[in-house]
């Protein structure tokens, strides 16, 4: 079994676009600095919806135009439609990422389409991504619960992301839009991804740590095979269907766990703990992450590492 972990940062895109007040270009353009300083290799940069749907990504032709890319990482955008591809590929991308979901009921609501229209929509995106030789991911939202609906049949969550390999993805991933997921799910959709042909290398997690349940779902995904995972520094990126809950990930408390763990992933916790203090000063206020208020751990010495105060 290979112990090498892709960590797949979603802080500048997924942690920042339902932030309310604006944050500059150039704080993001650092923050994205920082966090390539740390070791991080896939950082997903900013967004191509409307400038009206997501007003603090309306800068993301700037941003991804005006970034000094450093060699060997890779910059997925999101791209929701053709009119978003052609920005995309004005301000240089080489990779995107699409966006539906299991459910009918929640793509209705958050992209005006069901999700058989929003695939229809990215077929030609794909399509021209493939022909550019881009890196292209599509995310299946509400993979473990909608809400709308309640409840996600895992057979229809399994049969989107096949559509979605059909269309070209090089990487599917499942995403626990409301954080209600457990392990035996996470368990249940790669078993059943794998059985429909998609290959484990190319699957991927995105949890939400918004009932305290991401870590163990991250170590079921570990177990079944999965090695990637997505997470956000700073742990930015609350969950706009629990306000005031904890969204996304940490990178931070990822980290932590992936070196308890002994798999090898080249982020130094250090580095994403100063990229995590950086996002919450520029937001104002407190990092309020397990690892972010702890910090790391030394064994040798049994010392808390990484904390301002130490
Ligand atoms: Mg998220």
């Amino acid at each position: 079994m290979n112990d090498r972990v892709r960590i797949y940062e979603v802080g500048p895109r997924d942690g920042l676009q339902n932030e309310a007040l604006p944050v500059a270009t150039a704080d993001k353009r650092h923050f994205i600095e920082l966090l390539v300083r740390a070791g991080l290799r896939e950082i997903e940069a900013t967004s191509f919806v409307s400038p009206r749907a997501i007003p603090q990504l309306a800068d993301a032709d700037e941003l991804l135009a005006t970034l000094e890319r450093a060699s060997g990482v890779r910059y997925p955008v999101l791209v929701p439609n053709r009119h978003g591809l052609a920005r995309a590929e004005a301000a240089g991308a080489d990779a995107i990422a699409v966006f539906t979901a299991a459910s009918d009921a929640f793509t209705e609501r958050n992209i005006g389409l069901t999700v058989e229209a929003s695939l229809v929509e990215f077929a030609p995106v794909l399509a021209r991504a493939r022909e550019l030789a881009w890196w292209r991911r599509g995310y299946v939202s509400t993979a473990f619960g909608c809400p709308y609906t309640g409840r996600v049949d895992p057979a229809r969550v399994v049969e989107v992301a096949v559509r979605l390999v059909a269309l070209g993805v090089d990487e599917v991933c499942f995403g626990d839009t409301i954080g209600v997921g457990v392990p035996p799910q996470v368990r249940e959709i790669v078993t059943r991804a794998v059985e429909a042909g998609i290959p484990v290398e190319r699957i991927a997690f995105h949890f939400h740590d918004t009932r305290g349940t991401a870590l163990a779902n991250v170590a079921a995904g570990l177990e079944a095979g999965v090695r990637c995972f997505d997470s956000s520094t700073g742990g930015t990126g609350g969950c706009p269907y629990a306000p005031g809950a904890a969204g996304n990930l940490a990178t931070e408390d990822l980290v932590y766990l992936l070196d308890g763990m002994g798999f090898g992933h080249g982020v130094d916790l250090a580095g994403v703990l100063a990229a995590a203090r950086f996002i919450a000063g520029v937001l104002g206020r407190p990092l309020t992450t397990k690892v972010g208020q702890a910090g790391g751990w030394d064994p040798g010495t049994g010392q808390p590492v990484g904390r301002p105060s130490c």
